[in-house]
């Protein structure tokens, strides 16, 4: 079964396979962009494919150059295709590739992660790190389609998998109490990665980003609820050399202990929430206090206010908005 979420003219089709990505596109050049990993696994009924060095560490400018020879090698102009196989990163980096090359080619994706198909694939959202900073160049534009490959997620090692869940929490935290019972109601089969279990829970991630991104694509408002836990996350990310879910999930518990000090969320809730992302092994708590974190927030994207808004939480399946002068947090 394959269900299907919409942003603007793009189509995100979860529980479709990659063997049948080429019903999904008619251009004739086609080129694929992905990883040493995903070649590891599966067989890519493609002739032109560019393989990538797994990793962070691959996004960034020099990568999007080699790819740009290899485009003008395969002959590419703006009837061809470019087709991403893989998680965030060969998403990220053929969204952008497939931005700027020639002003602009069609794209697509197939997700192969579960932070991807929940999260990266979906948006528009592309890019490269820049200099110190994470995602500093990039475009937001859309693919022509995502196909969320279900069957892939088999291959993905536990921690990749545990990276995902973390954002698919958050989710569930910030807009819907029902996924949240869902998880905990499925925790043995998520564990299992049984596919029907996955299916409601990627479609139903992919249609509440949708759902965001059609209302506010660019980011001014409303999206930004998407970044519940990231702004202690990424400050975690900074300093210490741990997934980008595990920084979210201690990032998720700091903005949970700053929502009841604000008197929103009750106890009660905060445990629940602790207890289930313990039960995927993610970390909720680490050695830094939220003092220092404030003082890397503060530091980072060169802020010119003093105030953030910070996404906080009322209950579960509740965001909360909330300016915050720099100060007050600190005092906090
Ligand atoms: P990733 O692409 O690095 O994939 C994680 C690892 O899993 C890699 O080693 C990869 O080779 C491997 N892998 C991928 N699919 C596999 C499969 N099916 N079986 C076995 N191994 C597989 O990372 P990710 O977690 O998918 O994405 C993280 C990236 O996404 C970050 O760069 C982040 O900035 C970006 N991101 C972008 C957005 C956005 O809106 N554009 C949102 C969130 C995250
Ligand atoms: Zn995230």
């Amino acid at each position: 079964m394959k269900t299907i979420n919409i942003i603007k003219n793009s189509k995100i089709y979860v529980g479709e396979s990659l063997e049948n990505v080429h019903n999904y596109i008619k251009n004739k050049n086609i080129v694929v962009i992905t990883d040493e990993n995903i070649k590891k696994y599966y067989e890519l009924p493609f002739e032109k494919i560019i393989t990538l060095k797994p990793g962070e560490k691959t996004k960034k400018l020099k990568t999007i150059e080699e790819i740009a020879k290899k485009l003008i090698e395969y002959e590419v102009d703006r009837s061809s295709f470019l087709l991403g196989i893989g998680g965030g990163v060969v998403s990220d980096i053929t969204g952008f590739v497939g931005s700027i090359y020639m002003r602009g080619l069609k794209y697509g994706f197939v997700s192969t992660t579960l932070l991807s198909q929940v999260d990266a694939s979906i948006g528009g959202k592309n890019g490269v790190n820049f200099y110190k900073y994470k995602n500093i160049l990039g475009t937001i534009n859309q693919p022509e389609f995502v196909l969320s490959d279900l069957k892939m997620l088999k291959t993905l090692s536990d921690k990749e998998y545990r990276n995902g869940l973390s954002e698919v929490i958050k989710y569930g935290l910030i807009l819907d109490k029902e996924l949240l019972n869902f998880i905990e109601k499925n925790i043995e089969k998520l564990l299992m990665r049984d596919e029907k279990t996955l299916e409601y829970i990627v479609h139903t991630c992919s249609f509440l980003k949708s759902k965001i991104v059609n209302e506010d694509e660019k980011e001014n408002g409303i999206r930004k609820i998407l970044n519940f836990g990231h702004t202690f996350g990424h400050a975690i990310e900074r300093i210490k050399n741990i997934k980008h879910g595990e920084a979210i999930s201690v990032g998720m518990m700091r903005a949970l202990q700053l929502s009841k000090k604000l008197n929103f969320i009750s106890d009660n809730d905060i445990k629940r929430i602790e207890k289930l992302l313990k039960i995927f092994k993610l970390p909720t708590e680490i050695n830094i206090s939220t003092k220092e974190l404030m003082i890397l927030i503060k530091k980072d994207k060169k802020r010119s206010n003093d105030y953030i808004d910070f996404i906080l939480l009322k209950k579960i399946g509740e965001y909360k908005i909330q300016k915050l002068k720099f100060k007050e947090l600190e005092e906090l």
